[in-house]
């Protein structure tokens, strides 16, 4: 089944768009069930739970003993791999850093000339509980995302960062994750998938420790589970099928967009490839190379799946049209592909990364230039933003009212408080301005 072709010409297409577009969103009420089903067991049976659970999904033989996996496999596993790919996660590790180091954010402190001091504290979430993608039987281990996660925990100063993926069929976990997560000193790594695991980071069981925040992406059932459990813990934000929208003109070179389509398309069947072009001649042309590119792709199947159902070409009248477009479905990534990338990036309102050029394809920020890769899906980029620094600080404001404020500006809080018929708070701040002992000690 190839990519869909559509043309579009504003407000009328809009809608028959936007509903194919959202097919991909809520999970249905039978993965809700599931989880909850599952959340409810980890609360109530702990270890037990998670290894039935990893038993029947990932590991038949697994027992607790292989929950936790042992410091000595951490401290051993960066040599274990080839040292150019060590290098590799290295050099990437350092850009994520330095990109995340300017995110950073100190705590603040302003003194008013009556001596009242006003101030905000940041300060990092306590333990973080770090989901790391792997796929059934750790077959997809998702190496970047330890590194997008961890990097922007450590800056912010989280201090303890627990790990969990799914075990390969052995029990055991690729020792590029474990590698990562000793460069990046993580110590507490767990050997557990899915919505099990999720429960496990927000309830805690004798072998994993309760978390106060859970960050990183997943299938739809880590996705529900953390979705279900917001309120109990903190949750990074529920990263729904990954998606692309490229913006192409006639300078565009279709095998490159074919590509870049599809880098996305092989993710998931529910991810959704989308071109936004001016250029009539170029949908054939993309879709004669994506129908090439795709039979020689080891992913071929869940590509060609993901364009058939989710995916699309469509053609717009102008260069306008195009982004207005493309600020409607507000995409995770969205790729520049047009001559002059820089005057159309002044109009982008919705967008969780964009990359500029034909020369900036995707995987360029999923790896390795700095930028998070962990970005808002589903339409959310009009609201929120990429995984950052932010997403790990508390911040706590502080008042320190002097005597001479609470004189000065103590009947207008107690006249606010009346407003709200709320007596109490106003005497609490009158208390402190009566100047007649007797009565303050008589109240
Ligand atoms: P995963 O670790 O999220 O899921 C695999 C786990 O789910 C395994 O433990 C497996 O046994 C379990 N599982 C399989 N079938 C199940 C079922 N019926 N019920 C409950 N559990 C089941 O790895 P994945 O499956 O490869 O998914 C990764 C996801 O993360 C993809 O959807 C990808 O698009 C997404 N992702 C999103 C972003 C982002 O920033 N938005 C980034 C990276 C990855």
């Amino acid at each position: 089944m190839p990519c869909p072709i559509f043309s579009y010409d504003g407000e009328n297409d809009w809608f028959s768009l936007k509903q194919r577009l959202s097919g991909r969103k809520n999970p249905d009420s039978v993965v809700q069930d599931r989880v909850r089903a599952i959340l409810d067991n980890v609360q109530s049976n702990q270890d037990q739970a998670l290894v039935e659970y990893t038993q029947k999904f990932d590991c038949p033989d697994f027992c607790a003993e292989q929950l936790r996996v042992p410091q000595s496999a951490i401290e051993a596993a960066p040599s274990e791999i080839p040292p150019e790919d060590l290098r590799i996660l290295k050099e990437s590790i350092a850009n994520v850093q330095a990109f995340h180091e300017r995110q950073r954010e100190n705590s603040w402190w302003t003194t008013q000339e009556d001596g009242t001091v006003l101030g905000q504290m940041v300060l990092p979430v306590g333990r973080v509980g770090l989901y790391v993608p792997g796929g059934q039987g750790g077959s997809t281990p998702l190496i970047s995302s330890i590194i997008m996660n961890a990097v922007p925990a450590r800056v912010a100063g989280v201090d303890q960062i627990i790990m969990t993926s799914p075990p390969r069929k052995d029990g055991t976990l690729n020792p590029y994750l474990l590698a990562t997560a000793a460069l990046l000193e993580i110590k507490d790594v767990f050997a557990v998938g899915s919505a099990w695991a999720i429960g496990a980071l927000a309830f805690g069981t004798p072998s994993i420790p309760a978390c106060d925040f859970i960050a990183g992406p997943g299938n739809i059932y880590v996705a529900t589970a953390k979705a279900l459990l917001v309120g109990e813990v903190g949750i990074d934000m529920v990263a729904g099928p990954s998606e692309i929208a490229i913006i192409a003109d006639d300078s565009a070179n279709p095998a490159w967009i074919a590509a870049d389509l599809l880098s996305q398309a092989e993710h998931d069947p529910l991810a959704a490839a989308l071109l936004v072009t001016t250029d009539k001649q170029l949908p054939n042309r993309v879709t004669q190379k994506l129908e090439r590119q795709t039979a020689s792709l080891p992913r071929g199947e869940i590509a060609a799946k993901s364009l058939a159902e989710w995916g699309g070409i469509i053609v717009t009248p102008d260069m306008d049209t195009a982004v207005k477009l493309t600020n409607r479905i507000a995409p995770e990534h969205l790729e520049l592909c047009v001559s002059d990338p820089w005057p159309l990036l002044g109009k982008i309102r919705n967008a969780g990364a964009v990359f500029m050029g034909h020369h900036c394809p995707e995987p360029v920020g999923d790896y390795f230039a700095g930028p998070n890769h962990v970005l808002p899906t589903l339409g959310t980029a009009r609201f929120s933003s990429a995984l950052s620094v932010q997403n790990f600080y508390k911040k706590t404001s502080v008042i320190a009212a002097s005597k001479q404020y609470v004189r000065e500006h103590g009947s207008k809080i107690a006249r606010f408080a009346r407003l709200e018929a709320l007596e109490a708070h106003a005497r609490s701040v009158e208390i402190r301005n009566n100047d007649d002992e007797e009565v303050n000690d008589a109240t």
